[in-house]
């Protein structure tokens, strides 16, 4: 339950003076949210000095100037191109108020001859005397004080003026309860921190420049504590997980020698430390949440069996989740094999498989005839019953958030997990998003793997590449060619992927095959059996091959509109034909007109194969939510925080956070009670719900 005393804050916007049915639709658009303390979130990026203030006869025109003034008269236009002029006068001088865009009415109304009203604007001289279009402000001369300030200007939306904004937020401020401080008071000092309830007050109340900076004092305030919340609830998450009991598979390394004996290849260095980290998960009487990260093509599907088969050998079970069909089947093929060399029974189950084979899956999971079972997230349906899961893989899934893998760890028998992504991460969103798991990586290749020559050329060259696949074709090479399909252009997309699978059909007939994800699964299944065994040589495909799929005599790929994909998804493909021991070689074709950064991402694809140098200029250039996939998966960014500035503050929170659990497990002390109120605040609070305090 969140703590009374943030009430106030979580009350819905319209109950704010002012904000009616449209400004409240408008203004939850713009913050999305709907709570004032969402509009507290919201902070202004930039300000408007209105401190000037002197006698008009001292004006120094050009600046804003702030001040109280008597209406003298008024001078309506002589001709439609002249503004509506308004004469006034202090004690020493006079400035003229001109209106292009008006209603005479209200004018008059506004500012009727001989009344006192305090005026904003910018000033000029012009036609010898100082004069001012449309004043920002036209207020009473008793919000002098008010207006003659520095005024924050805050993204707006059409609707919404920056002066309701100004006026809502300012409601919304006094809303704010004395909270008990939760920083430690060496670091506030250190840094400089007002409290909570300041801070959110000078970010919304700036005087200078600095003070919008998101490193101003107060802004840094308001994002370390985002990110402590953060970091604590991850560390929460992953304490009550640690924390609950586990298992200990003590296994001898049996059935792995089994494997080690038939497979064709040594583990890297890299495969075998990972592979120790997770046997060592598994012998530890805590249940496991481990990060697998390494490239595409480094060997996980080896190292995840080898990690099955210790739970195997201690009489559980293993399964394993890949995101789509394919990659479950072709899981399944390599698995499956592996696993009858070793003596295990291994079974795939898909929403494909019906009927009395399904029925009978089930029975053998539910018998234990059944040790391993690999399949889509049809795995975790309600109806599926393990004898005893004590292990789950799940691959290429880096979609999902902290409480789906809470959801998937309260599955089977306190079962150990590990998550793997070819997907290069950087710390900072290791932190942020995985900061709940431990984290492994494979940071080698198997040797032997020959670089991919990749050019980069435009499309006007397509013909030229058509007829050159001859002599590849010829010496029995396959090859991808791939085209874009994205949501928004669906229907042209998948025509021209059909357009280009025709015209290559026409040179190299049934050579050629075509696989979309508009098909069906099994005719998916169909065409990629034919590539694989050779009767197809060319596949022309939409993205679907993007993430695992694993035919060793692919050596070859085609991209169309290379520039419209993202980097990282450019180098998970490009993964794709470096599986062999053959030097592969990639064609990005380009669109004609391509702008200079377009060029600049396609030539890093062409100077490196190092999938974190290719994250890193990806998150250089397209943000942290686009590798992951995060925006489209709905997860949130920080509302206040900014990793490109808040870096360092991330590192401390993270700190922090393992110090104040470490010592106040159960956040009990005052303290904790304050940081309680602070994960509420900031809405992290969903791990501490499964919290038994
Ligand atoms: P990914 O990490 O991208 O999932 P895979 O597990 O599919 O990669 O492995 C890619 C290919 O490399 C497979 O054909 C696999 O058999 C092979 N492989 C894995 N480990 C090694 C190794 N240590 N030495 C040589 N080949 C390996
Ligand atoms: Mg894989």
């Amino acid at each position: 339950m969140r703590p009374e005393i943030l009430n106030p804050l979580f009350c819905m916007l319209d109950t704010i003076k002012g904000i009616g049915q449209k400004h409240f639709k408008l203004i939850a658009n713009l913050i999305g949210g709907t709570k004032i303390v969402d509009l507290l979130w919201h902070l202004p990026y930039n300000l408007t000095d209105r401190t000037y203030t002197c006698p008009i006869s001292k004006i120094k025109t050009g600046r804003i100037w702030t001040g109280v003034v008597r209406v003298v008269e008024h001078l309506p236009p002589q001709k439609k191109s002249q503004p509506y002029r308004i004469v006034c006068e202090d004690e020493t001088g006079e400035i003229v108020l001109n209106f292009f865009k008006y209603y005479k009415d209200s004018l008059k109304k506004q500012l009727p001859v001989g009344c006192e009203k305090v005026i904003s604007g910018k000033t000029e001289w012009f036609n010898a005397c100082i004069q001012m279009n449309h004043p920002d402000y036209i207020s009473e001369p008793e919000n002098f004080d008010y207006i003659k300030g520095v005024e924050p200007i805050y993204p707006f939306c059409a609707g919404v003026t920056n002066k309701m904004m100004r006026w809502y937020v300012k409601q919304s401020l006094v809303k704010i309860p004395d909270l008990a401080e939760w920083c430690e008071p060496g670091f506030m000092k250190s840094q400089n921190f007002p409290s909570f309830k300041k801070a959110l007050e000078k970010a919304h109340n700036p005087l200078v420049a600095q003070d919008v900076s998101p490193t101003a004092p107060a802004r840094k305030r308001l994002a370390y504590d985002e990110l402590l919340a953060n970091q604590l609830m991850l560390a929460i998450a992953r304490g009550f997980h640690k924390k609950k009991e586990g298992r200990s598979f003590q296994s001898s390394g049996v059935l792995r020698k089994k494997l080690f004996d038939v497979l064709e290849f040594e583990l890297t260095d890299a495969q075998k430390n990972v592979l120790q980290d997770i046997i060592n998960d598994q012998s530890s009487p805590y249940q496991g949440l481990r990060l697998i990260q390494g490239d595409v093509g480094c060997g996980k599907t080896v190292v995840a069996m080898l990690a099955m088969l210790g739970a195997v050998e201690c009489g559980a079970q293993a399964a394993m989740m890949a995101p789509t069909e394919i990659l479950a089947k072709q899981h399944f093929e390599t698995i499956g094999a592996w696993a009858e060399k070793t003596g295990v029974k291994a079974a795939l189950l898909t929403s494909k498989i019906k009927g009395k084979k399904r029925l009978e899956i089930f029975e053998g999971l539910k018998s234990g005839n059944i040790d391993i079972l690999i399949g889509t997230h049809a795995l975790f349906t309600d109806d599926v019953h393990f004898k005893d899961l004590g292990f789950i893989v799940v691959d290429e899934q880096h979609r999902f958030g902290v409480e789906q893998r809470l959801k998937l760890s309260q599955k089977g028998n306190k079962p150990d997990i590990i998550v793997m992504t070819a997907t290069p991460i950087p710390r900072t969103l290791v932190l942020t998003r995985f900061g709940d798991m431990d984290y492994s990586k494979i940071d080698e290749l198997p040797r032997g793997r020959k670089p991919v020559d990749t050019r980069v050329m435009s499309v006007s060259k397509v013909l030229d590449v058509m007829k050159a696949l001859n002599e590849k074709i010829n010496a029995g090479t396959r090859i991808y060619w791939v085209c874009p399909l994205i949501k928004e252009n669906e229907k042209s997309d998948l025509a021209a992927a059909v357009a280009r699978f025709e015209a290559l059909q026409k040179i190299y007939g049934s050579k050629v095959g075509l696989v979309h994800g508009k098909m069906k699964e099994n005719e998916k299944d169909a065409v990629m059996e034919h590539f694989k065994n050779g009767d197809i040589q060319i596949l022309v495909a939409t993205t679907v091959i993007e993430v695992g799929v694993n035919v060793s005599e692919a050596t070859v790929m085609i991209v169309e509109q290379a520039e419209r994909f993202g980097l990282s998804q450019l180098h998970q493909l490009r993964g794709r034909i470096k599986r062999g021991n053959q030097a592969g070689v990639c064609l990005l074709l380009h669109g004609d007109k391509l702008s200079n950064t377009a060029r600049e991402r396609l030539n890093v694809m062409k100077s490196s194969e190092d999938g974190f140098l290719i994250a890193e200029k990806d998150l250089d250039l397209r943000g942290g939510g686009e590798i992951l996939g995060t925006r489209q998966s709905g997860m949130e960014e920080f509302k206040v925080a900014n990793l490109e500035f808040h870096k360092e503050l991330l590192y401390t929170a993270h700190k922090d956070a393992q110090i104040i659990l470490n010592a106040d497990p159960l956040l009990k002390t005052e303290r904790g009670q304050a940081l309680r109120v602070l994960l509420y605040l900031f809405e992290q609070d969903s791990a501490f719900v499964n919290y038994k305090a």
